[in-house]
């Protein structure tokens, strides 16, 4: 776990330029002081993502939002105090002091305050806005624990703060607050019903986005092996077929099947709770690889809750996958 001394050595990392990776209640971070162009520039070097695609930026409270963007909407204020600290993000119009580097060259920004201690002991020490997406290598398998950024970035990181493992463990709500009602650009820890009871009224997911969200694209959170989805009754059978075809298959059991005997290379036996799910699920995929699958049946958790979030990152780890 991270001491003061950590954080403080953490919070000289960013001041001169360095990058840190850092836990969230949703998944870690790989952070960069927002307003230093060069080191979020690197950001983009260590994941391998393309410039174009925009980060969030870390705030230490929801009274900093005014110095970071323009135009606060009563809305955009409300979600702001009914959710920070927490797992939502909104994308409203960018303040000056945000660099184009951190926003995909985009006009609008995304932030959030973390509600997690050791990041806001950080955010509270470095005292600016840290810019991090996801500390994993594009399109792959967001990090829930210190030990997956460090197997996946090594020495790419300058500092590595350990926080535990992730207590929401799917990436924050992004929600788009810079029209007249908010739109909700990608699900997540943050539930499209609690945010539906806050602002009062329905709220449509769009399945296909025109805004720039890597998550919406095909292929993302993915692990090595190929991701298959059917439906939960067929999840057994699909895989046993597999199995006999040579295929080293590993398994994500809906509950229902729990206890069932199953013919696979390894089975995860998921757990009944929605929130259970989210926090393991991507630690499920990773030691599904690390056991050497190359196929992983699966199938989608009803689309409510948390499981609308837990749907959207299968489907793009099921997508398909670039040409290599
Ligand atoms: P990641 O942590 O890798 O999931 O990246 C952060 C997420 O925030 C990405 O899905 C970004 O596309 C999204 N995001 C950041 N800024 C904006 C913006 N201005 N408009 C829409 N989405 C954004
Ligand atoms: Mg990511």
């Amino acid at each position: 776990m991270a001491t003061t001394n950590d954080i403080e050595k953490a919070a000289g990392v960013l001041r001169a330029g360095g990058l840190v990776a850092l836990p969230t209640e949703t998944v870690y971070g790989l952070g960069a002081n927002a307003e230093d162009p060069a080191a979020v520039s690197r950001i983009f070097q260590v994941k391998g993502r393309p410039p174009s695609h925009p980060l969030i930026v870390h705030l230490g409270g929801a009274e900093q939002l005014d110095d970071w963007v323009e135009e606060v909407s009563t809305t955009a204020r409300l979600l702001a105090e009914r959710f920070w600290p927490g797992p939502l993000t909104l994308v409203l119009r960018r303040g000056r002091r945000v660099p184009l580097e951190a926003t995909g060259g985009l006009e609008t920004v995304a932030v959030r305050v973390p509600d997690h201690p050791v990041a806001l002991a950080l955010l509270s020490a470095f005292g600016g806005g840290i810019t991090a997406p996801s500390a994993n290598r594009f399109g792959s398998v967001s990090p829930t624990t210190a030990d997956h950024v460090r197997a996946e970035l090594g020495d790419a990181v300058d500092f590595v703060l350990d926080g535990g493992s992730c207590q929401v463990g799917v990436e924050s709500t992004i929600v788009d607050v810079t029209g007249e009602i908010p739109a909700i650009l990608r699900p997540g820890g943050v539930t499209r019903e609690d945010l539906e009871a806050a602002v009062g009224y329905r709220l449509t997911v769009p399945s296909t986005s025109t805004v720039r969200v890597p998550g919406q694209h095909p292929s993302h959170y993915a692990p090595r092996a190929r991701v298959v989805l059917v439906a939960p009754e067929k999840v057994i059978a699909e895989a046993e077929l597999a199995h006999e075809l040579g295929h080293r298959v590993g398994v994500l059991l809906p509950p229902a099947s729990a206890g069932t005997p199953v013919k696979a290379h390894a089975v995860v036996a998921l757990p009944a709770s929605a929130a259970a799910y989210a926090r393991g699920l991507y630690g499920f995929l990773r030691r599904l690889d690390q056991q050497g699958c190359d196929l992983i049946v699966a199938s989608l958790p009803a689309e409510e809750g948390l499981g609308l979030a837990i749907a959207n990152r299968l489907r793009r780890a099921a997508g398909p996958r670039p040409a290599v």
